[in-house]
């Protein structure tokens, strides 16, 4: 791949895999960390998780899986316009989410609680493990195997203790060292992924309104220029039009601040950028607006008292499920109790972790409804 900058992610200079694999045929060796990721059950599981909304919710809202896409298009987008390797964005987008529990963000706090004892529970490291350990599709080894490269994008961030127990992949949070700039990217594309189609998702729901958001400049900036071109248009296309052009803006931006501290910082190859500050940015004052439009949507929608009783009903699913599992470990199915043996409450929360919220919801049944058996 030529048009890669010096300072991009080459797969020929991998730092390798943790189990060696010659160079695949016909492919690069972030191509093929990409497609282990594809065809993995935990990518496929992400169908059935979702964020804000639980699955159940409603056919329209965001999912992990279609959040995981929009991630990887928006990460190739900013990669291809900076000369960074496009392949390696998409695959740490498309795995970016594999290790998060069911019931979003309610499902991964009440079960980092439950495992306060044990270790605690991270969604960023529990990715990393689903594909350094949980996935069993290779006759020789565990996981996906992926490359170094893959593997550090992930791992977004992790705790002190946990970084110096991971190995290599770990060492830049003890040297306070940055990860690829292909990384960097997957970072920002989740959020702007992420806070756009929440918005969307809000105003679908009816949890947030347009006068709400009237107040938050990244929306009303954009919805004025939405109207301005089509007067006429109201309701769903209004805010598709809308949205649409607040991503626009926010990867734009971000493709000229980020290109403009390259040329400041001129690394010449990844290992100039490790060593470097972050260079993928947005620019103050847009990177201002987004945080008010984070703040916005914390306090209106993750905040919104529906959305808060249907957290307490999930969080009290996780919470049984673990106690059930804990106390009694016969409960769980054969290939479960035999990994307990070795480490109980780990193997317990690899196990919630990887349920997606329909089989959540159906286990609970499973273990407290008599009217199911
Ligand atoms: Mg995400």
């Amino acid at each position: 791949m030529s048009d890669l900058a010096a300072y991009a992610a080459h797969s020929e200079k991998t730092r390798g895999r943790r189990h060696f694999e010659p160079v695949p045929s016909g492919r690069s060796d972030f191509e093929r960390d990409r497609d282990r990721i594809i065809h993995s059950t935990a990518f496929r599981r992400l169908e059935y998780k979702t964020q804000v909304f639980v699955n159940h919710e409603g056919d329209l809202f965001r999912t992990r899986l279609t959040h995981s896409l929009e991630v990887a298009q928006i990460g190739r987008t900013i990669a291809r316009n900076l000369q960074l390797n496009e392949v390696l964005v998409e695959a740490i987008a498309l795995a970016h989410d594999l290790g998060h529990t069911p019931f979003g963000h309610a499902g991964q706090d009440e079960l980092n609680a439950c495992m306060k004892d044990h270790g605690g529970f991270e969604h960023n490291l529990q990715s990393l493990r689903v594909v350094d350990l949980l996935e069993e599709r290779y006759a020789d080894f565990d996981g996906l195997n992926l490359c170094f490269e893959t593997r550090e994008g992930i791992l977004k961030h992790c705790s002190v203790p946990n970084a110096s127990a991971l190995g290599e992949v770990g060492e830049r949070f003890l040297q306070n060292r940055r990860p690829s700039l292909e990384a960097q990217v997957a970072n920002l594309a989740d959020e702007i992924a992420y806070n756009n189609h929440d918005v969307d998702d809000g105003l679908r729901s009816g949890l947030i309104t347009l006068e709400q958001l009237s107040g938050v400049s990244l929306f009303s900036r954009h919805l004025a220029m939405a109207r301005e071109h089509h007067p006429q248009l109201e309701g769903r296309r209004l805010i598709h039009e809308t949205v649409r052009r607040m991503i626009n803006t926010l990867v734009l931006d971000l493709v000229a601040q980020s290109a403009s501290n390259i040329q400041a910082a001129m690394p010449g190859s990844l290992d100039d950028v490790r060593k470097t500050d972050p260079l993928i940015a947005f620019s103050p004052p847009v990177a201002a607006e987004q945080r008010a439009l984070k703040h916005f949507l914390r306090q209106h929608l993750y905040r919104h008292y529906l959305v808060e009783r249907m957290s307490l009903k999930t969080r009290r699913i996780v919470r049984e499920l673990f106690v059930a599992f804990f106390e009694q470990p016969s409960l769980l199915a054969p290939q479960y109790q035999i990994k307990a043996k070795e480490d109980k409450a780990r193997t317990i929360a690899d196990y919630i972790a990887g349920m997606t919220d329909r089989y959540a919801y159906r286990e609970y049944r499973r273990l407290f409804s008599i009217e199911e058996m």
